[in-house]
């Protein structure tokens, strides 16, 4: 069984894959809340652009601020807005972690592909 995600719009086979879903019960700051999140994307498939809003945004508790810088995801075939790339998916971890890290410093994190659900059309086969 193979889970295939299509646009919505045109039906064009997005090449996502249930092997790089993050599990629905993940935590994530900015929430998942009728979306699928991804850690890895087929980027011939999609569209990215730059979207650099300076406007208040609150999104959880967690998750907010002035300016937003987000990479919208867009469907490569017919440009349907799919999503959005958000910055806080798992930490990047390598080797034992044990980099040097120093407390304040901002642990780098993996991209998270986040789709709005109602963006893509699910089927299984
Ligand atoms: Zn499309």
């Amino acid at each position: 069984m193979a889970t295939v995600y299509r646009c919505a719009e045109c039906r064009a086979d997005l090449n996502l894959s249930t092997a790089h879903l993050f599990p629905p019960d993940a935590y994530f700051e900015a929430g998942n809340k009728g979306t699928l999140s991804f850690s890895w994307v087929d980027d011939s498939k999609l569209r990215f652009s730059k979207e650099d809003k300076i406007r208040p945004f609150f999104e959880t508790v967690n998750y907010w601020g002035i300016q937003r810088k987000r990479t919208r995801i867009q469907c490569d075939s017919c440009g349907r807005l799919l999503g959005y790339v958000y910055d806080d998916g798992p930490p990047l971890m390598r080797g034992n972690g044990q980099l040097g890290f120093g407390p304040s410093q901002a642990i780098p994190r993996c991209p998270r592909y986040r789709f709005k659900t109602k963006a893509l059309a699910v089927a299984t086969s």
